[in-house]
């Protein structure tokens, strides 16, 4: 979950094509092409079929209009180009509104596997590919719906920002008895990707309350994660989300 940086307006900001570098489209090559043989093996069937029909390539920055048209006639979702990290109200409105915020710049040469706030990259490559199927797209909406309606309350979005982190960023899901990645935080991550399947971290099955009551640490590989069975199941589980987290949040007005 994106906190912080507060952007007060997105009417002005959009993707300069023109101005990126030989730099930067060397570097979303390196990565794209770095990463793009780990994921036949690794990541959620969905994200590879998503891959295709969004047209990404290692050859070439992914151009927002292009990108959005194809979007729009698959789910009516959208990209919004964002400076960076965006404030937990504007995030979740945006996605409440079926408008995925991206930022347009890409990491330099420099800092190819170490970065301060997510880039492109990870927000175009790892996220974009997901937003062509259905049910995912579904239950993004609504986690952001929730959000938007608990804008206020800083205790409530602490607690949905597990989820969204423990689905939308780091997920897995099971694929013929196997787990494979759904999680961007993940799929952006060629060291993480790796980790994340390997026996190391603790599995454990998708649970909402569970979830709800995992604090998380943003700066190390996850030391545990939780699969999911469907898309489907993660949009089915909204009810349960939004019960959990007016219990949790009531419990904590009154125990601290
Ligand atoms: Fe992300």
């Amino acid at each position: 979950m994106e906190t912080k940086k507060n952007i007060p307006t997105l009417k002005d900001m959009k993707q300069v094509y023109e101005a990126y570098t030989e730099e930067d489209h060397k570097v979303w090559k390196i990565l794209f092409d770095r990463q793009i043989v780990n994921l036949p093996e690794a990541a959620t069937r969905e994200y590879l079929i998503g891959l295709e029909k969004i047209n990404f390539t290692a050859d070439q920055i992914p151009n927002f209009e292009e990108t959005n048209e194809i979007l729009r006639s698959l789910t009516g979702w959208e990209l919004v180009a964002v400076e960076g990290i965006v404030d937990d109200g504007l995030f979740f409105e945006l996605m409440s509104n079926k408008k995925f915020p991206a930022t347009t710049w890409l990491r330099k040469m420099s800092e190819l596997d170490y970065l301060e706030e997510p880039d492109m990259f990870h927000d175009v490559f790892a996220h974009v590919p997901l937003l062509t199927n259905q049910a995912f797209v579904d239950f993004l909406q609504a986690i952001s719906q929730i959000g938007h309606d608990h804008a206020d309350d800083p205790v409530a979005i602490d607690l949905l920002s597990r989820v969204y982190w423990f689905t939308v960023e780091f997920g897995l899901i099971r694929e013929n008895g196997e787990p494979r990645i759904y999680g961007a935080g993940i799929l952006s991550s060629a060291g993480e990707t790796e980790f994340s399947l390997s026996p190391e971290p603790r599995h454990f099955e998708y649970h909402v309350e569970q979830i709800l009551n995992t604090p998380y640490r943003k700066d190390i590989f996850q030391d545990r994660y939780f699969i999911i069975d469907s898309y489907e199941q993660l949009y089915n589980s909204i009810d349960e989300i939004k019960r959990g987290l007016n219990e949790k949040v009531k419990k904590l007005l009154i125990f601290g």
